[in-house]
């Protein structure tokens, strides 16, 4: 038996024995992961239990190093637990943005004390992040952002507007562009730093949905005061001063990766299981075959996308392991991942007819099909429109020149 044979015995013995039944439902919306935070709450003992027992062995951030919370498990390794964790169908004990977006921001740029107070924080499940790079005048083209930075010697000084911040008002720290340079050319003058959301002068509006929901909100900072260093050899500059456009496209090509991995369409709720559904809901012909034939068509087409999608993924990964890094290809699984997303749970109302269309006296259940059919449209809109992934997807991945 390899080393490797002999970790994925041991993970799956592990798994068995630790994670919980209940969390045992592959069920990955944003109201039942476990987010963290200084406001968190567990919303059942099992999910206190499984956040519990993974953190106890490094398994919040399984690939971070030792001393930052992590498992310090190699790439191999991650897999194989992230393979075991799905095939019984199991939730991840802690997901947020420290994890997917910021701790590899930091891991890549970080001083050893930024990693070390902020990493083992987030794998601790003790401070929750969110993302401050879109603007009223800034969300595709991101470098065109003009929340202002000032050095003031002792702090910096930051007044301006960010828009969109997911759970801005239930977030601990945010990660920001600001610019601190307006003369030099745009991606030449933005900094990335990082606040903490209860300075004085940082003030959160959520937007409310036409859902009554409100996963986002405006986030203003009028002279805020951030420390230069939060303690010794611990800044609150992520990088270099001005060059924080790399730190902010390094992140986002964790983002889209996130994303483009952490579709539906990988767990059991995908198109997987659609043809099972709408036999069930549709019925079979004499042949035994789903009784539309338009429809039978439809959902062939999405699960041969679907295997293709999830071919894609894993040939991707191993070519990002392998030490490359997903780099822009990280916006082709954004970009797949989003379209057939939102397609999936289009075809889902198609089988599911009026019903699945059916409106309570609350307006549309929340969690309902019908909600997360509205809502998935915001996947080609997050972590960069599908429009712009195409743009990035045809210049960079595919070297095609400019028109
Ligand atoms: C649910 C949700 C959560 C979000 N969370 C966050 C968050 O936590 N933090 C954060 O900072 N931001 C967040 N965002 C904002 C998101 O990143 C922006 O909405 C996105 O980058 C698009 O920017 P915009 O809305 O300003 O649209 P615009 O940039 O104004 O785009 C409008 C339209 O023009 C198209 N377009 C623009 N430029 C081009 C081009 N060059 N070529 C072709 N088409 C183009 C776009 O594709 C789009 O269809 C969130 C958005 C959503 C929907």
């Amino acid at each position: 038996m390899t080393d490797l044979e002999k970790f994925r015995a041991e993970t799956r013995a592990w798994l068995a024995d630790k994670c919980p039944e209940e969390m045992r439902d592959g069920d990955i919306t944003a109201e039942n992961q476990c987010w963290g935070g200084r406001q968190w709450e567990f919303q059942s003992e099992a999910q206190k239990l499984w956040f519990e027992r993974a953190l106890d062995k490094g398994y919040t951030v399984p690939t971070w190093p030792k001393e930052y919370g992590g498992a310090g498990l190699s790439v191999e390794e991650g897999k194989i637990l992230d393979e075991e964790r799905l095939a019984i169908n199991a939730r991840k004990p802690l997901s947020n943005f420290g994890i997917s977006m910021l701790g590899p921001a930091l891991l890549a740029y970080g001083t050893h004390e930024q990693k070390d107070q902020h990493l083992n924080a987030i794998a601790n499940g003790e401070i929750r992040w969110c993302q401050g790079y879109s603007e009223p005048g800034a969300g595709s083209d991101l470098a065109s952002l003009k929340t202002k930075c000032e050095d003031m010697g002792d702090h910096w000084l930051i007044n301006g507007q960010k828009i969109w911040t997911s759970n801005a008002d239930i977030s601990d720290w945010i990660f920001c562009l600001v610019r601190t340079d307006f003369d030099a050319p745009k991606h030449r003058g933005i900094t990335f730093i990082l606040m903490d959301m209860a300075s004085e002068g940082i003030s959160v509006k959520p937007i409310v949905l036409i859902s009554g929901h409100s996963p986002f909100c405006e986030t203003f900072f009028d002279n805020v005061k951030v420390p230069k260093i939060y303690g010794e050899g611990n800044p609150s500059v992520v990088g270099e001063i001005n060059r924080g456009w790399d730190v902010a496209k390094a992140l986002l090509v964790h983002e889209r990766g996130m994303l483009g991995t952490m579709s539906p369409l990988r767990g059991t709720s995908g198109p997987e299981s659609l043809g099972r559904h709408a036999v069930e809901h549709i019925g079979t012909d004499q042949d035994g075959r789903l009784a539309d034939p338009a429809l039978r068509q439809r959902i062939a087409q999405a699960e041969l996308d679907n295997w293709a999608y999830n071919l894609t993924v894993e040939r991707l990964t191993d070519e990002a392991n392998a030490g490359n890094g997903l780099g822009a290809k990280s916006s082709m699984l954004k970009y797949a991942a989003s379209e057939l997303t939102k397609r999936g749970t289009e075809l889902r109302m198609d089988v599911g007819g009026t019903d699945a269309a059916s409106i309570g006296e609350e307006g549309i259940e929340y969690g309902s099909l019908a909600n997360a059919w509205l809502y998935n449209r915001a996947y080609s809109i997050l972590g960069g429109t599908t429009e712009v992934q195409l743009n990035i997807i045809s210049k960079r991945v595919l070297e095609l020149p400019s028109a």
